[in-house]
């Protein structure tokens, strides 16, 4: 069995979901705010964090898959963004669970500018940098973490763990 090291809290978790609101609330006032989620991982984090935003919301999602069983990305990024929202001249934000090497983000963004937004930006409640290989907006980051593969807060290894309320490195 693999073992799982605690890594954020679920205090600390919602403590950086009220942060987050509270900047982007800020930043987007008297304006209003389509939030694409990339599925699946981003779940509970884009349901904790729509729902502390101050300012108008849609919400709408795009699927993608890099790590398709297990804990290894094998760099080929299944997408599928058939975005049912109009987004034309609307605010978008991309709101993704993790920023790994950044081929996700690096992929879904023309799909999504091509649909004619007014504006881009991206918020990634973890954002991974060892591993960086395509460089991608970072406009809101929960977490930098260095590394490491980790599961809970909608995050899975090949489908289970997501529920867990808190965050954990999963060691083999
Ligand atoms: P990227 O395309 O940036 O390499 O990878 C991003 C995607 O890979 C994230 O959306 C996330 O679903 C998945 N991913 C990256 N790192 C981790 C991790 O540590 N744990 C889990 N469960 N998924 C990860
Ligand atoms: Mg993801």
């Amino acid at each position: 069995m693999p073992e799982l090291v605690p890594v954020l809290t679920e205090k600390e978790i919602q403590k950086t979901v009220e942060s987050l609101s509270r900047k982007i609330s800020n930043d987007y006032k008297g304006k209003s705010l389509v939030l694409i989620g990339v599925l699946k991982g981003v779940l509970f984090f884009l349901a904790d964090l729509a729902r502390k935003l101050s300012v108008p919301v849609e919400i709408d999602f795009v699927w993608a898959s890099s790590y398709e069983t297990g804990d290894t990305s094998c760099g080929d990024v299944s997408l599928s963004c058939d975005i049912k929202t109009d987004i034309r001249g609307k605010h978008v934000l991309l709101v993704e669970d993790i920023l790994d090497t950044g081929k996700t983000i690096t992929s879904i963004l023309p799909a999504i500018e091509k649909l004619g937004p007014a504006s881009i930006k991206v918020c990634a409640f973890i954002d991974k940098t060892e591993r960086r290989e395509h460089e991608c907006p970072t406009d809101y980051i929960g977490h930098s973490i260095k590394s490491g593969f980790l599961v809970g807060f909608g995050l899975d290894y090949s489908g289970k763990y997501r529920n867990l309320p808190a965050i954990y490195e999963l060691k083999f």
